[in-house]
């Protein structure tokens, strides 16, 4: 068994002497103020023993890895009507794409994409049993996911998010149009942004994690977090639609299930033995993490952790 520790130490050290950091969002004003030189790495391993690098405890915009846990809330309160209005399949093109809604009726091709965040927020924001707190359930799940009350939105990114959200927008209307969405437009972009602007650090988002890797259940509880198919059926939407028009490369590189963020953040799962998050700000042309996805195929290819070892 390697010793995760040095080696989580020695991808750190690697990714800081990395010359390539890829390009910080900057079409959310407030992200464009973080840093690309930040990298941090946390992996917490089925003993939940945890093993950090770099920036691990900064707090950093969580963005579209939101989308697995808004997922989570909607199963949970909504089960299969999710899969109503939003498909599962990887949709091959970027993640804010308007076009394919059109070609295809107003319905998402998967709940990782822009359109089917929004729409699987729609009915986290606007069920009928709700008290109208959309990203109060959304973060509580969270809190309790990394047991840490502390873990909160950063206001100034949610603001600045909705200030400049008319792709997002565009797409939430656009959908209304066709019944995807049935609620207020502007309700559900309110919770979108905001659950968007969530701020952890990696060994939060690591903690989180964790129920993932182990069957639907959260080690450092016991609690039954979702059931084991669900469970697997996530990790399945993870690996084959987390990184939008770039699933397949991280998948070929990586070979996890995971989930990307424009802030920079990657949630990744090696079922059975880690939960692993990476945060590095600098992005591909595609918006996902360039030096977190680096990481994470160094990390995988040398502990063995692909999903298609044959081992595993
Ligand atoms: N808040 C971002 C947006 O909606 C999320 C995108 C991402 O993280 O990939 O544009």
């Amino acid at each position: 068994m390697a010793d995760i520790s040095a080696l989580v130490a020695e991808i750190a050290a690697r990714m800081a002497a990395l010359p390539d950091r890829g390009r910080v969002a900057d079409y959310i004003p407030e992200l464009a103020k973080v840093s690309g030189d930040h990298f941090g790495l946390a992996v917490i391993t089925a003993d939940g023993t945890e093993h950090v690098a770099g920036d691990a405890d900064t707090c950093f915009s969580i963005q579209s890895v939101s989308k697995v846990f808004a997922l989570v809330e909607a199963l949970g309160s909504c089960g299969d009507r999710v899969w109503d209005r939003v498909g599962r399949e990887p949709s091959g093109s970027a993640f804010n794409s308007i076009i394919q809604l059109e070609l295809e009726q107003g319905r998402p091709r998967n709940p990782f994409i822009n359109a089917g965040a929004l729409a699987v927020t729609d009915l986290i924001a606007n069920r009928t049993d709700s008290d109208g707190s959309g990203i109060g359930d959304i973060l509580r799940l969270v809190r309790r996911l990394a047991g840490d009350d502390s873990i909160a939105v950063d206001g100034a990114v949610a603001y600045s998010e909705a200030a400049t959200g008319f792709r997002n927008a565009a797409l939430a209307n656009y959908m209304r149009a066709f019944g995807t969405i049935t609620g207020p437009v502007a309700t559900t972009l309110d919770v979108y942004f905001h659950q968007c602007a969530i701020a952890m650090s990696c060994r939060q988002l690591a903690r989180a994690g964790r129920f993932l890797a182990h069957g639907g259940i959260d080690p450092a509880s016991g609690q039954a977090i979702v059931p084991p198919e669900r469970a697997r059926r996530i990790n399945a939407l993870m690996l084959t639609c987390g990184h939008y028009d770039a699933s397949g490369e991280f998948a070929f590189r990586v070979g996890l299930p995971a989930k990307s963020g424009v802030g920079g953040g990657i949630l990744a799962i090696a079922p059975g033995r880690a939960s692993i998050a990476v945060w590095s700000p600098g992005l591909s042309p595609q918006g996902n993490s360039l030096r977190g996805t680096q990481a994470l195929e160094d990390l995988a290819h040398a502990m063995g952790w692909s999903v298609f070892n044959p081992d595993v």
